[in-house]
């Protein structure tokens, strides 16, 4: 059976690790080129290779560049146009959440700075460069290829949830990136670019294991996640392909049986909204 990324390619940013290295394997596996980006090129050129082993009638090429720096993206996204001949998904993915972020009185300006250049800044240069390229897609019936494409942009759940343990940076900035993608759906939705958001709940990635540093911070968030654990960083990938759901995604939009996907054109007529896979955790009282 051909994959749903056949004859496509993606750019995944923050691809070296977490969300962004599960998604790179699920859409090579599903056909797709893929340029892994990542500020940390190590990790990019470890995805890679991994990719490729597993994936060899794919291109996997590793990339370095920092999403905050808006040349940096547009060259990223040069590149995945030249190698691959278009570009159809890109996944704004890539994000920090930093130890020193806290509550309005304690947070350093630099650290709000720091935040919103990367979780922020970094989505609107991804999605401008993105939708530059992705008008000028060349159209080829034959191989179901059309211009336009598909772009999704990782939030979190504290976009919609106030976090009691506060991280007002990164809380401030997810919360922007829902609300600059709906409105950059609604005016690009006619040019055949869909743009949604992902609403990860915690998980077992470097980022948040590295800021709930002790067992104590990580029992305090587990008590209130309704299944009693972190999600895996690949339960996001299947959602940013949006394969059939796992049976671990209980989101109400994620429960049909239908296969959606975000990534493919089997979500053609899904744009401007947000995918919460959280484990349960937006349904909590
Ligand atoms: P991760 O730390 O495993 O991976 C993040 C990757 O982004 C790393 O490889 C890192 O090098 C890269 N990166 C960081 N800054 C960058 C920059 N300026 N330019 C390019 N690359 C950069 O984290 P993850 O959990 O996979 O996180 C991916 C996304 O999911 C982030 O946007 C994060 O905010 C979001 N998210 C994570 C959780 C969670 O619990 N882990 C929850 C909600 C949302």
């Amino acid at each position: 059976m051909p994959g749903r990324l056949q004859h496509k390619s993606a750019l995944i940013t923050g691809a070296g690790s977490g969300i962004g290295l599960e998604s790179s394997i699920l859409f090579a596996q599903e056909g797709a080129n893929v340029l892994l980006v990542d500020v940390n090129i190590a990790n990019a050129e470890k995805a890679a290779a991994l990719v490729q082993e597993r994936f060899p009638n794919i291109k996997a090429i590793p990339y370095k560049a920092d999403v905050s720096k808006e040349a940096e993206v547009e060259a990223a996204v040069a590149t995945a146009v030249k190698e691959f001949g278009r570009l159809d998904v890109m996944f704004n993915n890539a994000g920090i959440m930093h130890p020193e972020d806290d509550n309005a009185l304690n947070t350093e300006e630099r650290i709000w700075d720091l935040t919103m250049n990367i979780n922020l800044k970094g989505v609107w240069f991804g999605c401008k460069h993105a939708i530059k390229a992705m008008r000028e897609n060349p159209t080829d019936a034959a191989k179901g290829l059309q211009t336009g494409g598909s772009i999704i942009n990782t939030a979190s759940f504290v976009a919609i949830m106030g976090a009691a343990t506060p991280q007002l940076a990164y809380t401030a900035s997810k919360g922007a990136v829902l609300a600059m993608t709906r409105e950059l759906a609604m005016v690009h939705a006619r040019e055949g670019i869909r743009l949604n958001s992902l609403c990860p709940g915690p998980l077992k990635t470097p980022l948040l294991m590295d800021f709930l540093n002790t067992d104590e911070k990580k029992q305090r968030r587990l008590v209130h996640l309704p299944m009693g654990r972190f999600g895996e960083a690949v339960e996001l990938a299947n959602a940013a392909l949006f394969r059939k759901p796992a049976t671990s995604i209980t989101s109400t939009q994620l429960t049909s049986d239908k296969h959606h996907t975000v990534a493919s054109s089997e979500s053609s007529y899904i744009t401007g909204t947000d995918f919460k896979v959280d484990g349960g955790l937006s349904s909590a009282y």
